[in-house]
């Protein structure tokens, strides 16, 4: 075994969280080192958010293409050559790597690329990608494995070689006809993609409906919405067996409530759930305790059940996002500085990347009904928004949750064009304790999507509990 080197701080994993750990721990004096066995910067640059987005990209300027005649501008036939998608997204990538490496530079946080299992507490052992090992011992360990795709559980299914989001990202062919499996977040932004690069495509989902967390109102809409550009929906659709292979010709059986069906594919996705990276890793040696779904057991501050061993991101159980593992490093940041913060009730916004996007932050209907908080619900259809019908994209709808004893904005939804960014908006007001009528009375300017909030929180309905006003003496 390789002599133990002694560091200050050491990182398993490279994400987001873990190397915003690393540099500023490397930038405030102390030895760092972040092991990687992969990917530069983890999976957003890489593998997720961000070559999703840009292939995204790449399929809406094919949409407008194909229905530039609308809009007065007339094209010949589209075609996509995925060879420049896939190229595009790579030189993306690349830039993105190349920037990290500089950071790593700059901060003086040492990158390892190699795979890491413990041997002890607070102990890592690290095979180098060009071969050897190296024994690192540090005073502060913090753990950002990450997840990956998880295959389900379906008679031929890994015999197939699904596709998953990785694989998927790197096509350089159009798929004939797309069976993506999972109707979340994931699958429907490829779906979509997908469909609109020239693949049919069709998506299972077991759940009763699309978007599984979401209300059935935005459900529906969605469905609504991937429906008019002929992508096939199937939900409640037990999976029975996959028989051949993706990449060349594939049958899925399914049991849906309409019967069985044999759904016929070249290509077959799989986006059906995540699952952690954290077996095999060595875990139970360094005294670390999982939890029954194999995410890292931790506290609010993001301690583990190690002493001074932390975990940030998709394996500690917080939600899946980038800007969330971002902010697991800023709560242990400040409070390795002596602050108390905690991951508790802290407010998630998100956004799914279909055109037109979904964005929530807060409270849906349904959780609302869930956590029996008495909400009043305004409802604005994006057809009634200026910007839309300017610009012609009239698509969805904007739902607000307003508390009933107070003003509060409990939750925002939205299905519309720029919906992150109108989203953001809300948010901040969230943020700031602000009430719904400020939002009402706001002069957002004219022509923009935002314009709608005021629209909006206008039309919240008065509360359904009279105010006991005080008698005056
Ligand atoms: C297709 C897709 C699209 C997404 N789009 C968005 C989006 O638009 N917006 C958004 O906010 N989120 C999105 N996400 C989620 C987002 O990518 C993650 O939440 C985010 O990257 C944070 O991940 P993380 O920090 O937990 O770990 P990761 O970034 O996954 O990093 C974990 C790292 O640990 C490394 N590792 C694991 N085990 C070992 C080991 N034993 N030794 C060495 N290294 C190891 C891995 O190689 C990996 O690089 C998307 C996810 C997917 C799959």
């Amino acid at each position: 075994m390789a002599q133990t080197e002694q560091l200050e701080v050491l990182v398993l994993g490279s994400g987001t969280g873990g190397k915003l750990v690393g540099w500023h721990m490397a930038q405030s004096g102390r030895r760092t080192a972040v092991v990687e066995r992969h990917w530069v910067g983890g999976s957003c640059p890489n593998i997720a958010c961000m070559p999703s987005k840009n292939e995204i990209s790449n399929a809406k300027v094919a949409q407008l293409a194909r229905d530039g005649k609308r809009y007065g501008t007339v094209t010949g036939p589209v075609t996509v050559d995925m060879a420049t998608v896939r190229q595009r997204k790579r030189e993306m990538v690349e830039r993105q790597i190349a920037k990290h490496l500089q950071i790593y530079e700059a901060s003086g946080a040492e990158l390892i690329m190699g795979s890491g299992c413990f041997v002890a507490p607070k102990t890592l052992e690290v095979k180098l990608n060009d071969g050897g090992t190296r024994v690192l011992t540090a005073d502060k360990v913090f753990l950002n494995v990450g997840t990956r795709a998880a295959i389900p559980n379906v008679p031929g299914l890994e015999a197939a070689r699904p596709l998953t989001h990785v694989e998927a990202l790197e096509l350089d062919y159009v798929p004939r006809h797309l069976i993506v499996i999972g109707g979340g977040y994931s699958g429907l932004e490829l779906a979509q993609a997908f469909r609109r690069f020239g693949s049919g495509v069709t998506i299972v989902e077991s759940g009763p409906q699309l978007l599984a967390r979401e209300d059935i109102d935005v459900s529906q809409e969605m469905r609504r919405i991937l429906g008019a550009e002929d992508i096939q929906v199937l939900v409640g659709a037990e999976l029975l067996q996959v028989q051949g292979r993706s990449g060349d010709k594939v049958t899925l059986s399914a049991r849906t409530p309409s019967g069985d069906q044999h759904i016929d594919g070249s290509d077959i996705l799989v986006a059906a759930g995540r699952i952690p990276n954290t077996a095999g890793i060595g875990l139970k040696e360094a005294g670390v305790e999982l939890d029954g779904r194999g995410y890292v057991r931790v506290n609010g501050r993001l301690e583990t059940s190690a002493p001074d061993v932390w975990a940030v991101g998709e394996c500690a159980g917080s939600p899946q996002f980038t800007h969330i593992s971002e902010d697991d490093f800023r709560i242990i940041r400040d409070n390795l500085a002596g602050g108390n913060r905690s991951t508790r009730d802290r407010l998630v916004p998100y956004c799914m990347f279909t055109d037109p996007p979904l964005a929530r932050v807060g409270l849906g209907e349904g959780e609302a009904e869930r956590q029996g908080v008495l909400a009043r619900v305004a409802r604005l259809p994006m057809e009634s928004v200026l910007a839309a019908q300017a610009t012609d994209q009239r698509q969805g709808f904007m739902k607000a949750l307003v508390g009933d004893r107070d003003d509060r904005i409990l939750g925002f939804t939205m299905i519309g064009a720029s919906a992150g960014e109108v989203m953001a908006g809300v948010h901040t007001a969230m943020l700031a304790g602000l009430s719904y009528s400020n939002l009402a009375d706001a002069d957002f300017a004219h022509p923009t999507m935002a314009e709608g909030l005021s629209s909006l929180f206008s039309s919240v309905p008065p509360r359904a509990v009279q105010q006991i006003k005080p008698k005056v003496a």
